[in-house]
């Protein structure tokens, strides 16, 4: 069980929305985006690309697309695309 002050500040590392538990998972709570993240021995995963990225028109695993910071769905083309602004900072 994660503790919930942790649970609070965490987000989407797309989306940055914050994140709430459901099951043994972690969902944004955006629903154009509403990744999925996974946790390992009490420890949130917050990679996308180990994510489920379920598309919200379909529900089929979304490609994520880091250089283009967009998630696509393969099956009706619906996508999403998020600025990662905190990560284009630290680029520079
Ligand atoms: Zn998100
Ligand atoms: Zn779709």
């Amino acid at each position: 069980m994660l503790a919930k002050d942790l649970l609070d500040i965490l987000a989407c590392p797309l989306c940055k929305t914050p994140v709430r538990m459901e099951g043994e998972k972690l969902v944004c709570q955006n629903a154009d985006c509403g990744c999925r993240y996974g946790i390992q021995d009490d420890i949130p995963d917050m990679l996308l690309e180990e994510a489920e990225r379920l598309c919200p028109g379909c529900g089929a695993q979304r490609e994520w697309l880091p250089e283009q910071d967009l998630l696509r769905c393969p099956k009706c083309g619906k996508s999403f695309q998020c600025k990662r602004e905190a990560l284009a900072e630290n680029k520079k």
